[in-house]
């Protein structure tokens, strides 16, 4: 990427309101702090906070140290040179004259440089509670008039289609959507943009990438820890509303889009909005609903089941896991389930998209199947985007094996999640940023199973801490077509029911017979011979 504003020409203020709050402390300052360190921030910037606490820039600065990833040897100028970019700014979020005594900080910064021209950014680190208030005075005290202004959104965006018209008409009546950036952490890694390249540069994809070739797509988020910081928050939204109803919806428009007329954004964005459209709004019995109880062996005791944990309450019904499955009603993708699984104290820690192709027909005689090709988008804890594919095992005898097509290249470092969305804010690239009228669309597709969920209270299935979430779940995701690969947990669960070493012995076995299984007749010796 270019540096942004390489010859020292304009001034941008950064303010981050609510910055007393852990996001600001956890994300925010390291992320402005590493783009800094790095060179990637414009020279002009200075940041700003506001909240209704007492900050002091010496203090702050020590509380943000655990999150900063600080060099000894290397960064203590920098990091001094950092922080005198840092102005903290007091106020009440609904009082105007404290908004404009921010506005004269901001425009002292700003002249002191003698720069014509100031852009002006305003990151919304708060609760929804808050939201119209600030949007408000921003909007009447604090815009430049020399440069851009934009205006960073944290989820939650509202709870439900119900209460999301009201925020988006706020937000919308104070901004112009060129303006706002409803951010979302798990976009901006390479893979998604390495996927967009795949499907529309390369013939192998862009011809399979449809109903007649797949046949069945999953989303996961999986997470190996419990409920802990944000409990509050977590027990009255819910997994649905914290991750499916923005994160993974965005992957799923990223992945089933049609190729957007051109480069520019708004096309993006109309293709993403297309597509969402034609999803139909989900049916309670395409949901399992899960949450996790102790397992009986775990002596730690953070690792307790969600209703045993003091930060939440003990008659709670918070779904922790859920798995959904989705159709979109296009030509396209009729037919094509896409399952989207999210879960807490599960058994690992990762985000991916499998995409399973439907399976290849090789030995007619017999009716056999080989296994089918899966492509693997992987967003965490690694990136990596890979082919499961079969080819023959090394060798006289012609044997099929599985292996693996690695299409990931990593030869430079990529900069993290939100340092990459910062830096694609200042440069105004809202590629990556949900439109609210997308939003407005994931809210049609969730809000009836929502409603159901907080009215009728139904109770999750229970799974132990530390498993891959309930066994139903699974069951629906084979019914619809998904097939669970070996080294997946599905097998590693029912292997569980026998002692380890049987589960081993067994999959060693499963493993042959497939191998076996998926060499066609043709292929073999005495075929061949023939
Ligand atoms: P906090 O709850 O820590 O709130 C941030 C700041 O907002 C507080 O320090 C406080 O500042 C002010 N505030 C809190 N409650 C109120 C209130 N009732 N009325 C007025 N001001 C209040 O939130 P986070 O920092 O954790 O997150 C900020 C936003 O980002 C939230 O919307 C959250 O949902 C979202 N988010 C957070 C993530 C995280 O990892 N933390 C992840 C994804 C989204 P003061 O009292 O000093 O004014």
């Amino acid at each position: 990427m270019l540096p942004i504003d390489p010859n020292n020409e304009t001034a941008y203020s950064f303010v981050v309101f609510g910055a007393s709050g852990r996001l600001a402390l956890s994300k925010i300052f390291p992320a402005l702090w590493q783009l800094y360190r790095d060179n990637r921030l414009p020279q002009g910037t200075k940041i700003f906070t506001f909240c209704r606490t007492h900050l002091e820039v010496g203090t702050y600065r020590i509380k943000c140290v655990p999150y900063m990833g600080l060099s000894k040897d290397r960064d203590q100028i920098k990091y001094n040179s950092f922080w005198s970019n840092v102005h903290c700014c007091q106020g009440m979020y609904d009082s105007p004259q404290d908004y404009a005594e921010l506005t004269a900080s901001m425009v002292r910064q700003e002249t002191r440089h003698n720069m014509s021209l100031a852009n002006r950014i305003f990151y919304l680190a708060l609760p929804p509670i808050v939201f119209d208030h600030v949007t408000l005075n921003i909007s009447r005290k604090c815009l430049s008039m020399t440069g851009w202004n934009r205006v960073i959104v944290e989820k939650p965006f509202a709870r439900n289609e119900l209460t999301y018209k009201p925020y988006q008409t706020q937000l919308c009546q104070t901004f112009k959507e060129s303006q706002i950036y409803m951010i979302d952490h798990y976009l901006s890694k390479q893979v998604i943009h390495n996927l967009f390249v795949l499907r529309f540069t390369n013939h192998i994809w862009s011809e399979t990438w449809n109903n007649k070739h797949i046949a069945a797509v999953m989303i996961s988020v999986k997470c190996e820890k419990p409920v802990q910081a944000r409990a509050d928050y977590f027990n009255q939204f819910g997994i649905i509303r914290d991750i499916m109803t923005n994160d993974m919806m965005q992957l799923l428009a990223m992945l089933t889009i049609e190729q957007p007329y051109s480069n520019y954004v708004e096309d993006m964005r109309d293709e993403k909005l297309k597509v969402l459209k034609q999803v139909l709004t989900l049916d309670i019995s395409d949901v399992i609903l899960g949450q996790y109880c102790n397992n009986g062996v775990e002596t730690d005791p953070t690792k307790v089941g969600y209703t045993q944990h003091a930060y939440i309450p003990k008659e709670s019904l918070t779904p922790t896991f859920a798995m959904v499955v989705l159709r979109i009603k296009s030509k396209r993708w009729n037919s094509v389930p896409f399952i989207l699984r999210v879960g807490k104290a599960l058994n690992e820690t990762k985000t991916e998209v499998r995409v399973q192709y439907k399976a290849m027909e090789c030995d007619r005689s017999e009716n056999k199947q080989s296994i089918p090709n899966e492509l693997v988008l992987r967003l965490s804890p690694r990136e990596q985007l890979f082919m499961r594919m079969m080819l023959k095992r090394p060798g006289q005898e012609l044997c099929l094996r599985e292996t693996e097509l690695n299409l990931m290249l990593r030869d430079r470092a990529v900069p993290d999640n939100y340092q990459s969305l910062l830096l694609d804010i200042f440069a105004g690239n809202q590629m990556l940023f949900m439109r609210t009228d997308e939003q407005c669309e994931i809210w049609r597709i969730f809000s009836p199973v929502l409603a159901f969920i907080d009215v009728e209270r139904p109770k999750p299935l229970l799974y132990d801490f530390g498993s891959s979430g309930p066994m139903a779940a699974y069951e629906m995701a084979a019914r619809n077509g998904f097939i669970f690969y070996q080294s997946d947990e599905w097998h590693a669960r029912q292997g569980m029911a026998n002692t380890s070493q049987n589960a081993s012995k067994e999959a060693i076995k499963a493993e042959s017979s497939r191998a076996q299984q998926a060499t066609p007749s043709w292929m073999t010796p005495s075929a061949m011979g023939s």
